[in-house]
C-alpha cells in the first residue's frame, strides 16, 4: 500500500509540473512566434526566409502538441465537481465554431439539460475538444456534425457523429496510441488524452466506423442522479 501511494504521489507531482510546464510555455512561445513572423517580412536572403519559415512551422508544431495535450491543464485547476454536460458541449461548441466554419462543417446539437456527470471541467473539456476537433477534420470537403446527448437510466451518452472520411476496423483499433497519427502535421495524441480523461471519470469511449462513410463516439460516463446531486431534500 505504502508503494501505492508513493506511485499515486509521483503521479500527482507528474500532472502538476506538466500542467505548470505548458502555463509558462506557452505565451514565450507566442512571443517568439511574433518576433519571428516580423523578422521574415524583412528577410535579407531567400535561405534566411526559408530557415524563419520552418522555426515557426516548429513553433506551431510544438503550439499543436501543447494543444492537444495540456492546454486545458492548468495548476490547482483540478477539483472533481458536478458538470452539466450540455453546457460542457454548448461551451465546446463555441469554442470550435470558427474552426468548423472555415472547415465548412456544420455543427447540429441535440442536447437536453440537466445531466450531470462527475469530472474535472477543465479536462472534460479538453476530451470534447479534441474529439470534436478531430470529426472536424475527418471532413475535408464539409460536412455536417452531430453532437447529442442521451440519458440512460445510471449513464450519460455523449455521441459525436461525422460523415467524414471513416476509419477501418485495422485504423479503429490504433486509435489511442501515442503518437498514431495520419495527418501531415498531426500529433497523435488527441485521442490518447480524451481515451484516458474518460478513463479517469470512470467511464468508456466506444468507436463505430465505416470507412468512406464516417464515425460516432459515444462517450458512456456514470450519471449523477438528482437525489445525490440535490442531496436528502429529494
Ligand atoms: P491527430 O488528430 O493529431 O492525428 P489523434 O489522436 O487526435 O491525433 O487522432 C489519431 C488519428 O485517428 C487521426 O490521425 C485520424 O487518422 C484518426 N481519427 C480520429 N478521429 C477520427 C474521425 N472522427 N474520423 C476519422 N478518423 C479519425
Ligand atoms: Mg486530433
Amino acid at each position: 500500500i505504502r508503494r501505492e501511494i508513493r506511485q499515486a504521489e509521483k503521479m500527482r507531482v507528474i500532472s502538476d509540473l506538466a500542467a505548470s510546464v505548458s502555463h509558462e510555455v506557452r505565451n514565450p512561445l507566442t512571443v517568439a512566434r511574433g518576433f519571428l513572423q516580423l523578422l521574415l517580412t524583412s528577410a535579407k536572403s531567400e535561405k534566411e526566409s526559408r530557415f524563419m519559415t520552418l522555426a515557426l512551422e516548429e513553433l506551431d508544431r510544438a503550439q499543436e502538441i501543447i494543444g492537444d495535450y495540456l492546454a486545458y491543464a492548468k495548476p490547482d485547476a483540478d477539483r472533481l465537481e458536478e458538470l452539466e454536460v450540455e453546457d460542457e458541449i454548448r461551451y465546446v461548441s463555441g469554442v470550435l465554431q470558427p474552426y468548423a466554419l472555415f472547415g465548412e462543417v456544420e455543427i447540429e446539437t441535440d442536447c437536453p439539460e440537466h445531466n450531470w456527470v462527475l469530472g474535472e471541467r477543465q479536462k472534460f473539456r479538453q476530451c470534447l475538444i479534441n474529439l470534436v476537433k478531430n470529426s472536424i477534420e475527418a471532413m475535408p470537403e464539409g460536412g455536417k456534425l452531430r453532437i447529442g446527448i442521451h440519458a440512460l437510466q445510471n449513464k450519460v451518452e455523449v455521441r459525436i457523429r461525422d460523415n467524414g472520411t471513416g476509419m477501418t476496423p485495422e485504423e479503429v483499433s490504433r486509435l489511442g496510441k501515442a503518437f498514431y497519427t495520419t495527418k501531415e502535421r498531426g500529433t497523435g495524441l488527441g485521442t490518447m488524452v480524451a481515451f484516458s480523461i474518460i478513463k479517469a471519470m470512470n467511464g468508456r469511449i466506444d468507436i463505430h466506423s465505416k470507412k468512406g462513410a464516417g464515425t460516432e463516439f459515444t462517450i458512456v460516463l456514470p450519471k449523477v442522479n438528482p437525489a445525490e446531486k440535490f442531496g436528502s431534500a429529494v
